[in-house]
């Protein structure tokens, strides 16, 4: 299936996500692929995989990616998952280096919550742990950024450049969290994991909304339901929420209606939404309320 593309609060993402199905979010800003999904056109370029669990709607297409790079000349690929995860996902992979050679040619890294993962180029991303139903870590991409100095902020541009000259240090090097990916989780994670509420862009999964599904429902599984996400409304912080990892059971047009009625006005601005793609074209990223309101 196609990704769709949209950039929520100014980062580029290649997406696609149905729950059960496939989850996979390219982030060319940072080179990675968060979950592989069953390795969507494009995901196999990015030279670093950060897989969250081990489901196979989330992690199916690492045997294809890691051979796909292969076949495209690529050099192998770092692969992060749970610490847990890593012997299975390697028998995995041997077993298909039986049926064609060199599947495993990557560099398979289990991690820990807390753990931070160089990105190179001032990004890195920090492991944090997500509550699943298996091991699950979520993972939050950090950019440095360069901002002036507190205490120079109103100075005109001449006589910042005139300190610059005299060799005088005018900016400070600070972290921005441009993202938050917690992979299927139960609504604790919000409380486990603080980075979830700040990250300029949070991308939550929103397994259920019907009423036939309740939060209860939800919470047996290890997902989320819109209800949880409606009751927190206020406790976001982020410059844009995507909801992702719809059940199919719901059509778009319930979705989108869903989100609408039940998220409050001031969430639902700076919503999005990721649909699945159906057999008539990719799925849709984009924002859930009408543009007037952004
Ligand atoms: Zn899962």
């Amino acid at each position: 299936m196609i990704a769709a593309e949209a950039s929520p609060a100014g980062l580029l993402l290649r997406a696609i996500s149905a729950g059960g199905i496939e989850t996979c979010f390219q982030v060319p800003d940072f080179e990675l692929c968060l979950d592989i999904g069953r390795c969507p056109p494009g995901a196999e370029r990015w030279p670093t995989l950060l897989l969250t669990h081990g489901h196979i709607d989330h992690a199916a297409g690492l045997p294809y990616y890691v051979s796909l790079r292969r076949l495209y000349g690529y050099p192998p690929a770092r692969v992060y998952c749970p610490a847990a995860s890593v012997e299975p996902l390697r028998k995995i992979l041997a077993a298909w280096t039986e049926l064609q050679t060199n599947s495993e040619e990557c560099e398979l890294i289990g991690v820990r919550p807390g753990d931070l993962i160089p990105l190179g180029k001032g990004r890195w991303a920090r492991a944090f742990a997500s509550p699943h139903r298996i091991a699950t870590v979520g993972y939050t991409l950090y950019r440095e950024v360069k901002k002036l100095r507190p205490e120079l902020q109103g100075l005109a541009g001449p006589a910042i450049a005139a300190r610059v000259a005299a060799g005088e240090e005018v900016n400070v090097k600070e972290e921005r969290l441009e993202l938050c990916f917690p992979g299927d989780a139960r609504i604790e994670v919000l409380d486990w994991e603080p980075a979830t509420l700040r990250a300029r862009v949070l991308l939550l999964e929103c397994t259920f909304l019907g009423e036939g599904e309740t939060p209860a429902h939800a919470q047996e599984g290890g997902h989320i339901h819109l209800d949880q996400v409606a009751a927190r409304a206020e406790q976001f912080q982020n410059r844009a929420v995507v909801l992702t990892h719809f059940s199919r059971r719901y059509s778009v047009e319930q979705i989108e209606e869903a989100v609408a009625s039940r998220l409050p006005a001031e969430l639902l601005a700076r919503t999005w939404l990721l649909t699945h793609p159906s057999p008539a074209g990719p799925g849709r990223l984009a924002p859930a309320a009408p543009a007037p309101a952004r």
